[in-house]
């Protein structure tokens, strides 16, 4: 000892472990520390005890320490404890810290015997400590009694390990000496973790109950099972001096008694009992934190270094700047209008191979979804006959007509006209649908702002249907202007004589899929396929309406309502 800056070191790594620990020890850095491990009653508490010269720790039987304890021993002229639980209070009394540790461990753990891997956080200033941080474990425990989960062993076991697998961690491992070393549980568990024994610092208690001449003077000079750091023996108070509150002063009295005059241990009387450990433990702990700062330190400052640039980014990022905001939601507002033109309009980047965009959707339902519609049509073949037989009748009123009407045809072909009406609008609304689809797809990128997102939905849909009742007003209208007026000299109008010519051009189309669907209201042709084997082409011109099963059509009268065709609609 000596050197001042060395002395620094531990207090130093305490304030760390109190600031990891305030902060709920999300921290990866693995501080330098010393755990005390071993089994039930091997005398782990009895030996921190003595390090602080005060009855502070709870005591009895069965499991007693079910949190860890981390206990910062600091050197001071003023004797008192405080807890990191409750800064600010000095607990001058030690029976109260008992008391506190009790209350604190219930808190977490319910009274009945249950465990918790959250540590309590002690400290404790004293003339008589020397700088040096423990953390004191619950034993490890075989069989599990009240509250406690049948699978005890396992639990302490996996909190330990939590403790002592890091390379950071000294391990202080208490065997009692009247047990067999090679049961010893501290030993097995540490030896799993640190197999070569480096860092695993070895202590044996109650050397003073060993039978009669039996000893540990193998285990002591470090022979019977190495460990580099080597063994320290102790003599606690046994549960005798306990109760009869022997202090502690007297006791480290009677242990160093114990040592010298002990024949076989009078030899390492030096390098024995509690002082010499505590003092032992000051030292290492000292070394092991120097041997461990600098890859602390190269830690600490990565770990800074990106703390302070994410801190640089939120200072620049400044959310709440006004100018910020307006321009990052013109920003997105603006991406929205650019994605929907791509997506209706199409693009030539990131075209998608897995599905049709709107636009592509939109195409398909004006050119295979309304003229299926188209086709889809019913007619009653019978009921048309009979319609377009007792229209011409009608007409010609009490006289037998020589020639079919024109007002029959009109008010045959403005039934069949006003049919139309049906499938342009369900066409109407499947695209409506399709450019909503389209922009709930676009606004899928404002999605962490859920309310400029739901508010550009709004406005755009609200605009979208808008247009959609204009557009069907004015598509209804279209239709009402055709059916009101028959033009029969406009140019898309087929005459006979245009019919016949462009008769044999048809002809061919025939032969091609169902439908022909061509410019003008008056001059639009359906043929339909009533499936199956029955197909009925029926066609609808201008100067008639024609009807043919599929085998009949005559070539030359396809397009030519010859008197034959007429006077068959009359005929029914
Ligand atoms: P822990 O469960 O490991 O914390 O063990 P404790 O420190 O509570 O000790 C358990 C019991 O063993 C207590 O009754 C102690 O008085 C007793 N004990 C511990 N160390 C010694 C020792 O070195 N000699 C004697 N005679 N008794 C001891
Ligand atoms: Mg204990």
């Amino acid at each position: 000892m000596g050197n001042r800056g060395m002395e620094e070191l531990i207090p130093l790594i305490n304030k760390l472990q109190d600031a990891f620990s305030s902060i709920g020890q999300s921290c990866h850095l693995e501080l330098p520390q010393i755990a005390v491990v071993g089994g039930q009653s091997a005398g782990k508490s009895s030996v921190l005890e003595n390090f602080v010269g005060r009855d502070f720790l709870p005591r009895g039987s069965g499991i007693v320490t079910r949190r860890p304890l981390i206990l910062q021993l600091v050197n001071s002229k003023a004797e008192y404890a405080e807890f990191l639980h409750c800064k600010g209070r000095k607990f001058v009394d030690f029976d109260e810290v008992r008391l506190e540790i009790e209350a604190e461990t219930d808190r977490l753990t319910g009274s009945n015997k249950g465990i918790s891997p959250v540590p309590i956080n002690l400290r404790v200033y004293s003339p008589n400590v020397l700088n040096l941080t423990l953390i004191d474990l619950p034993g490890m425990t075989k069989v599990a009694v009240g509250d406690q989960p049948v699978d005890i062993e396992y639990q302490i076991r996996d909190m330990l390990l939590q403790f002592i697998s890091k390379e950071s961690c000294l391990i202080l491992a208490v065997t009692p000496a009247n047990s067999d070393l090679a049961n010893s549980d501290a030993l097995k568990i540490s030896k799993e973790v640190d197999p070569q024994g480096l860092r695993t610092i070895g202590v044996i208690t109650k050397l003073d109950l060993m039978d009669e001449g039996t000893d540990a003077r193998d285990i002591l000079e470090n022979k019977l099972l190495p460990l580099r750091r080597g063994y320290i023996g102790v003599v606690n108070r046994s549960q005798k001096d306990i109760d009869g509150r022997k202090d502690i002063k007297a006791a480290l009295a009677a242990e160093r008694k114990f040592f010298l005059s002990h024949p076989a241990y009078r030899h390492l009387a030096e390098r024995m009992g509690t002082p010499y450990l505590q003092k032992t433990l000051n030292q290492q702990l000292t070394n092991h934190i120097r041997d461990t700062l600098p890859a602390l330190r190269s830690k600490l400052q990565s770990q800074l270094l990106s703390l302070e640039k994410e801190v640089d980014e939120y200072k620049n990022f400044k959310p709440d700047d006004p100018a910020r905001k307006t321009k990052a939601l013109l920003q997105m507002v603006q991406q929205f209008g650019v994605d929907f033109e791509k997506r209706i309009e199409g693009s030539g980047d990131q075209v998608d191979t897995l599905e049709l965009s709107g636009g592509a959707r939109i195409n398909r339902i004006f050119h295979e979804r309304f003229p299926f519609e188209l086709v889809k049509m019913e007619f009653d073949e019978k009921e048309l006959r009979r319609e377009i037989s007792y229209a011409i009748k009608n007409i010609h009123g009490v006289r037998t007509g020589l020639f079919t009407p024109d007002m029959a045809f009109e008010a045959i072909v403005k039934k069949q006209l006003i049919k139309l009406k049906e499938p342009c609008l369900k066409c109407i609304d499947l695209v409506i649908q399709e450019l909503i689809n389209t922009v709930r797809q676009c606004t899928l990128k404002l999605n962490s702002y859920p309310l400029l997102r739901e508010e550009t939905e709004k406005i755009v849909t609200t605009y979208i249907r808008e247009r959609e009742s204009k557009t069907k007003d004015q598509v209804m209208l279209l239709i009402d202007i055709e059916l009101s007026y028959i033009n029969t000299n406009h140019e898309d109008f087929i005459g006979f004589a245009n019919a016949q010519q462009r008769s044999a051009a048809v002809n061919k189309k025939r032969a091609m899929p169902n439908q022909v669907i061509r410019r003008g209201w008056l001059t639009i042709n359906i043929s339909i396929m009533k499936g199956g084997s029955k197909d009925y082409w029926f066609i609808l011109t201008a100067e008639s309406l024609s009807w043919y099963k599929d085998e009949e059509v005559p070539s030359g009268t396809w397009w030519t309502p010859t008197p034959a065709s007429s006077t068959r609609a009359s005929e029914t």
